[in-house]
């Protein structure tokens, strides 16, 4: 894979496009972009296919078909203290942000859904392998991903890049 510099609002630019056009209206969809959000060394596609699973699960979070989506970007300082369970260098990251009003994670399951065909959908809906995938690029990616839930409310799922470094 070719790592190249790039901005994560153009790669979600063309995936909210994607997305308005494929998920019903009753489903609103929200987005607070940083626009001057920093470069991150990363694949295109790669980060096109993260934002679209962690959308694309949101959605199907929803059983009542309605509800909110929420997609926010923006530019995180990390110190080694303020996040647990997640291990991120201190530093400037890009964090994108998908949080939903869907039916939320079973704490019974958190710790599973980032196995590789951990699914919960009924067969031949899900493969379970979107968030192993997510996961495992963030993570070549030096990032990291938070979760937190609460059933019946929603979930909000934390996607940590690093960001290059900014010219001083
Ligand atoms: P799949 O979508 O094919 O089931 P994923 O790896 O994308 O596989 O997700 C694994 C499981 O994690 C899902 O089946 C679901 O149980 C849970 N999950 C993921 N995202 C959400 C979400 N936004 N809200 C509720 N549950 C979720
Ligand atoms: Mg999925």
């Amino acid at each position: 894979n070719k790592l190249t510099p790039i901005r994560i609002q153009q790669v979600l630019r063309d995936v909210m496009k994607l997305c308005r056009a494929t998920i019903p209206a009753d489903i609103e969809i929200f987005q607070e972009i940083q626009s001057d959000c920093g470069l991150v060394l990363s694949d295109p596609t790669q980060l096109h296919q993260v934002a679209m699973d962690l959308i694309t699960n949101a959605y199907h979070a929803m059983d009542s078909g309605s509800g909110k989506i929420i997609v926010q970007l923006k530019e995180t300082r990390i110190q080694d203290h303020i996040l647990v369970n997640i291990s991120l260098k201190s530093g400037w990251y890009a964090r994108l942000t998908v949080s939903d009003t869907g039916k939320g994670i079973d704490p019974e399951i958190i710790d599973k859904i980032f196995e590789p065909y951990f699914t919960t959908k009924e067969q031949g809906k899900g493969t379970g392998l979107g968030l192993a995938f997510v996961h495992g690029i963030i993570k070549e990616h030096g990032g990291d991903i938070q979760v937190s839930s609460t059933p019946g409310k929603g979930s909000t799922f934390d996607i940590y890049i690093p960001l290059m470094k900014k010219p001083v």
